[in-house]
């Protein structure tokens, strides 16, 4: 059962102020949150293990808001200042003075847990923290941390700069300053929020993914090919993407991750990830990111990769 304390008049609850921001994890959905962040004034801090993952992110983050100086949605100056409000660093030890660090690592419980094993000495008391898993129980993250009433999920979409929704995640010990601070926060960000229960794949996921992951099965059934299956749900079902598109532009690995949090946390056989999405995750095709997936990404207009 869950106590909703959300109908507190504000004058009872202190809420902190989110100042600076760091984030984990310089793929996809960390630089473009960085992206967001630092066009919102933000400083924001981000590191990775993988020195050239924060290069590709920068040079992504400048990329995207080329487009958008394309698009006049922002001024060169806008873009100029964004940039000069982010670092990069392999070293947590850059969090020291940090407000709220959002962890966008790779889909893994074991990644963040050691994630936040080796983060929290380096924060301050006050900080808060934030995972952007698509997945995993949020109360039970938040017990890897030294703060777990500090903790909660902030879910971002992708692409981070185009998609209005943040879901906001509630573990069972997140206090309720935490929840207006990181609310308030995805509204300063340009975003609405829904707030979704800790559940395995929360709100949105728990619907798209097993879609997807149907998609996949259709496929492996042989009731359509790759872009039959595609064309079907954009023209039929009104889906600006296609299943099988979508899923590489999610990214496949990340996709399957999802499949088993919902696999084994509702313990349902409807959940089960299909074998060819397996498949595709053991022959290293994870969708765009990785140049390959449903699609080919090295030919334009992308083929089907089989
Ligand atoms: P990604 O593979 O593009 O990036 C993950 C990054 O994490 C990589 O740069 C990797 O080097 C880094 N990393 C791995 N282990 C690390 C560690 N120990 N310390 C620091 N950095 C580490 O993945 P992504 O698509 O950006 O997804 C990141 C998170 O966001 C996942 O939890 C995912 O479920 C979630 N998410 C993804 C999407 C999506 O559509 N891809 C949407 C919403 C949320």
């Amino acid at each position: 059962m869950t106590i909703r304390v959300a109908t507190l008049p504000d004058s009872v609850v202190e809420v902190p102020e989110i100042a600076s921001l760091g984030i984990i994890g310089a793929g996809q959905m960390g630089n473009g949150i960085a992206h967001v962040a630092a066009l919102a004034g933000l400083p924001v801090a981000m590191v990775d293990i993988n020195p050239a993952a924060l290069d590709k992110a920068l040079g992504t983050i400048a990329k995207n808001m080329e487009r958008q100086i394309g698009r006049r949605l922002i001024t060169a100056e806008d873009r100029d200042a964004a940039l000069g409000r982010i670092t990069t660093s392999t070293d947590y030890a850059s969090f020291g003075e940090t407000d709220f660090v959002v962890e966008a690592a790779t889909e893994k419980e074991a990644v963040k847990r050691e994630v936040f094993k080796a983060l929290c000495p380096h924060l301050k008391p006050t900080a808060m923290v934030a995972s952007n898993t698509s997945s995993i129980s949020i109360t039970r993250l938040g017990a890897s941390t030294d703060r777990p009433e500090k903790f909660i999920g902030m879910h971002f979409m992708n692409p981070v700069p185009v998609m209005k929704l943040v879901e906001i995640i509630r573990g069972i010990a997140t206090d309720e300053p935490t929840f207006r601070a990181v609310d308030a926060l995805a509204k300063k960000l340009g975003k609405q929020t829904a707030v979704a229960e800790d559940f395995p794949a929360f709100i949105v996921n728990r619907i798209l993914v097993p879609m997807i992951n149907e998609a996949v099965y259709a496929l492996y059934e042989g009731v359509g090919d790759i872009r039959s299956i595609d064309t079907a749900m954009k023209l039929g079902a009104n889906h600006p993407m296609g299943p099988l598109e979508l899923a590489d532009f999610i990214g496949l690995d990340t996709c399957l991750s999802i499949m088993q949090v919902l696999y084994d946390g509702l313990s349902d056989s409807k959940y089960r990830p299909c074998p060819l999405l397996v498949k595709y995750v053991e022959a290293g095709w994870y969708g765009r990111k990785t140049g390959k997936g449903f699609y080919d990404y090295s030919q334009d207009p992308p083929v089907p990769s089989r």
